[in-house]
């Protein structure tokens, strides 16, 4: 068994519905009399070429799930297949914007995911959460109500809240007030920066939004004082090659910071973001830096006891899933 299956594994970064694999999307599709030929092609691959035509094939792909069973099936064959590739532990962006459009209310959606969660865990152990997301080019209005929306419904489930969407449209300032009421209610902080925008994205999201994790955040590596205040602060990196170099932030793995910044000392994980999408999944993410920069077995180790650490979970889960981690160093590898 080779050390990318044996590695306990975390994903804190995952888009939902960017996580439909191609073949239940047609199936839902046919079910529901919607063509998704334009965005899905023979060969069970999502279709497009740049950001503008991936945010549209992401929505047809999503538009096909609208009740709350349709959700269900979404998070329990995800949460499966992370399974499947040695995690014990995912945290999922949902989307109330999505659930919206196709009609449903927040509480079913989430109640839908809830339940496909539970039993993806009753038959694997993998421990799931999810981190309600807010559209950014939305506007702070539209933020604010997804807030508000998951303060007032909450689910022991949903743990944290984010901001995602279109980097360079909206001042991080525009969100400051969603992120405290956010905080106040307990939950955990993200906000996507450093993917499209530079150093300056990262640093407001830091000032205005106080979070402790960022989505991405890797053109940090442009500004050294900066990539100290991210160590300095302990500030934890959602980062998600694949999804990076299939949008063209970097050419090629090896010219990704992701090692780089981890050698000077930021705290980073490795996520998959919306996989099929990027041709990826969290094993090959894991598999594919290990073998670009050469990481042992115990570096992998490090970067799950990273995510794990900073999870948006409760303390008891927490120090239970660092045993299971911990419990890997047992088992002999190769
Ligand atoms: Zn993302």
């Amino acid at each position: 068994m080779s050390d990318a299956i044996t590695v306990p594994k975390a994903e804190l970064h995952c888009h939902i519905e960017g996580a439909a694999p191609p073949t239940l999307v047609k199936r839902l599709a046919e079910k529901r009399g919607v063509d998704v030929s334009a965005v899905l092609n023979g060969n069970g691959k999502y279709i497009w070429s740049d950001f503008t035509t991936f945010l549209k094939a992401y929505d047809v792909a999503s538009s096909v799930f609208r009740t709350p069973a349709d959700y269900a099936l979404l998070a329990e064959t995800y949460f499966r297949m992370l399974a499947a590739e040695g995690a014990i532990y995912g945290e999922v962006f949902i989307s109330p914007d999505h659930a919206q459009a196709a009609g449903l209310s927040y509480r079913s959606y989430v109640e839908g995911l809830a339940a496909g969660i539970e039993r993806a865990k009753t038959d694997t152990a993998i421990e799931g959460r999810m981190i309600a997301i807010g559209v950014r080019h939305f506007g702070s209005a539209s933020v604010e109500r997804v807030v508000k929306e998951v303060v007032g419904n909450p689910h022991p489930l949903v743990t944290g809240f984010g901001l995602a969407g279109d980097e360079r449209s909206g001042h991080p300032a525009n969100f400051a007030k969603a992120f405290r009421m956010a905080t106040e209610a307990g939950l955990g902080t993200t906000a996507h920066a450093g993917e499209f925008g530079g150093p300056d994205s990262v640093t407001a999201a830091l000032e205005f939004l106080r979070v402790k994790r960022l989505g991405h955040g890797v053109r940090a590596i442009e500004d050294k004082d900066l990539v100290k205040r991210l160590v300095d602060e302990e500030i934890v990196l959602e980062v998600c090659p694949g999804s990076n170099i299939a949008l063209g932030v970097y050419t090629h793995l090896r010219f990704h910071p992701v090692n780089m910044l981890r050698k000077e000392g930021v705290k980073i994980t490795l996520n998959s973001d919306d996989p099929p999408f990027f041709g990826t999944t969290l094993g090959k993410e894991y598999s594919s830096v290990t073998e670009t920069f050469g990481w042992s077995f115990d570096d992998q180790m490090d970067v799950t006891r990273t995510a794990i650490e900073a999870a948006f979970c409760d303390e008891p889960t927490r120090t239970r899933l660092l045993v299971r981690l911990e419990s890997a160093r047992q088992v002999p590898t190769g």
